[in-house]
């Protein structure tokens, strides 16, 4: 073998990535590419934690439940109930692998957040889970003698010959050079696309790549149109939209709007609990109504050491720009968060080019759905990651065919010779935000549609970071948009006011292909 030749090639270093990587060192060779440094990923600020039906009174069937209603009628029931049942034992391992969870009276901690029927959500280092995950994985990789890890390193094509995966292009960005690498196991882990919105708590990694690399490699994309806008994101001048955790209306705290009316019984009886899509609109509505940019997390009643225990990170994030969380009101607004769309894989991590999986954000196992249920992100990586390496093993029974009825797709043609809107990130991020954002419309939707397809057809050969992710961030919002206005309802994370109501037409799923 080579050295450009490896059995095992992953794209990303988040726990997707790392946690594939340690699975397979008994399997060979192993290369992580990773675009910057090793813990530069969405991972790494995971406050809330991480599902898992293993509590006193829960069950898989619970957590299935749970996981099916926040889905909005379009997750894969097979796929959640492989995530529920599998749970356990994924928390095992990243315990062994020495994740510090915390622990109350000898036993892991177990809190609650929206939309699930009791405490499941395990958490490190209080709100530091992604972190304490992040380091812990990437230690044991570093201590691994047979996974390279390359960082600053793009991977900027997926090369397939006859729909099999054959290898990896990338880009050196520290040397500026082009590099291949070869492997008949290429694994995407390369996360999300928060940075497709102007407002986002995802990091400036979350640019979609791996949805761009594997569309132009053939690979299968589907729900597109869901994107999950978090409720409750730090809303100060200057300061960009740091995550206030779900957990911490779990714990009891409280949705006030501007006039310090608490406003979530008005929309709905679960209230402050209710899913995400339902807390993000009824704040826009909240906002709409009083004026504002922002409405206000309240918890002043919970006692101040249940925040600074539970909450450290977020506590201190918030009194290190003047505000005292215990004594004062969090000012926030909705940020886009989580893509539930992505490469489809079925339930071992295939794609339908062989040699190509894809696990955590970048994929679309179906476990999400319409819209995900919190803190089972982190899990369906654990899940699905590990059934990628059974399967390259060869261990894995054949495949289930994913479910659900699909459309295939190719990506709508326009005539975009009016089009004069000069490409900047700024300007895609506004754009994304403003068009295809938490409430959409026809009209909006085909304005961006055509400003994105006109920057489509005039993009360059990128010849550096910045603008390789630029020219991926035009096509996956250009997936993202189709898709939002091909679905002519409302469902889930996607809200349109000319489709207000979901339809059972539409219990179905989008998938775009490039050769369609
Ligand atoms: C603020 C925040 C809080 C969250 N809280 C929770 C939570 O409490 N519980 C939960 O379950 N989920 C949570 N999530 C979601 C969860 O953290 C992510 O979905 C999950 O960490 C994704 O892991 P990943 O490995 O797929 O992607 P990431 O962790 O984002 O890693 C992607 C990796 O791919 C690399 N990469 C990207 N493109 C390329 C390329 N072209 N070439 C080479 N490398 C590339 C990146 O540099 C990075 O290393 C949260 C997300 C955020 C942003």
């Amino acid at each position: 073998m080579g050295d450009k030749e490896f059995d095992i090639i992953i794209i990303g270093s988040g726990i997707a990535g790392l946690y594939t990587a340690l699975l397979a060192r008994g399997v060979g060779n192993v290369l992580i590419l990773t675009k910057g440094s090793i813990d530069e990923c969405n991972t790494k600020y995971a406050q809330g934690g991480i599902a898992a039906p293993i509590g006193r009174g829960d069950s898989p069937q619970l957590h299935f439940e749970d996981t099916i209603a926040a889905g909005a009628g379009l997750s894969d029931p097979e796929a959640v109930r492989i995530l529920t049942e599998e749970a356990g034992d994924r928390i095992a391992d990243l315990i062994e692998i020495g994740v510090p969870f915390d622990t109350q009276n000898g036993e892991v901690a177990l809190t609650r957040e929206a939309a699930h029927s009791i405490p499941r959500i395990l958490h490190a280092g209080g709100d530091a889970t992604g972190e304490r995950i992040e380091v812990t994985l990437s230690r044991a990789v570093r201590a691994s003698h047979n996974i390279a890890v390359m960082e600053h390193c793009l991977a900027t094509e997926i090369t397939v010959r006859d729909s099999v995966a054959q290898g990896v292009v990338a880009f050196d960005s520290r040397v500026g050079s082009r590099e291949e690498f070869v492997s008949s196991n290429i694994i995407l882990a390369s996360g999300g696309a928060g940075r497709l919105f102007k407002l986002t708590t995802n990091p400036d990694i979350a640019t979609g790549d791996g949805i761009a690399l594997a569309y132009k490699a053939g690979a299968e994309i589907t729900d597109m149109e869901f994107f999950q806008f978090h409720p409750t994101a730090l809303r100060l001048p200057g300061i960009p939209p740091f995550l206030i955790s779900e957990a911490v209306r779990g714990e009891g705290g409280i949705l006030r709007n501007v006039e310090g009316h608490p406003f979530m019984l008005d929309y709905t009886p679960d209230a402050e609990l209710a899913p995400r899509d339902i807390v993000a609109r009824s704040i826009v509505a909240e906002m709409q109504k009083t004026g504002s940019d922002r409405v206000f997390l309240d918890v002043t009643h919970l006692p101040r050491r249940t925040i600074t225990t539970r909450f450290p990170h977020i506590y201190r994030f918030c009194l290190d720009h003047g505000l005292d969380i215990t004594r004062g009101l969090i000012p926030v607004a909705p940020a886009a968060h989580y893509m539930m769309g992505g490469v489809k894989t079925n339930t071992w991590g295939e794609t339908n080019i062989s040699g190509l999986f894809a696990c955590g954000e970048v994929a679309c196992t179906g476990v999400h759905g319409a819209n995900r249920l919190a803190s089972n992100s982190l899990m369906e990586v654990l899940v699905f990651s590990k059934r990628i390496i059974e399967r390259v093993k060869g261990e894995a029974i054949a495949p289930v065919k994913a479910s659900a009825e699909v459309s295939r797709l190719a990506l709508k043609k326009y005539d975009t010779s009016g089009i004069k809107t000069p490409l900047r990130l700024a300007i895609l991020q506004s754009l994304l935000w403003d068009d295809a954002g938490i409430i959409r419309s026809k009209d909006k939707l085909e304005e961006a549609a055509l400003v994105l397809a006109a920057w489509y057809d005039t993009l360059q050969r990128p010849t550096d970071r910045p603008y390789y992710e630029l020219c991926n961030m035009v096509l996956v919002g250009r997936l993202l948009i189709e898709a939002a206005l091909i679905r002519e309802e409302s469902r889930g994370a996607h809200f349109r006011t000319d489709f207000p109501e979901p339809s059972k037409a539409w219990e179905k799923h989008i998938v775009f292909c490039n050769e369609a």
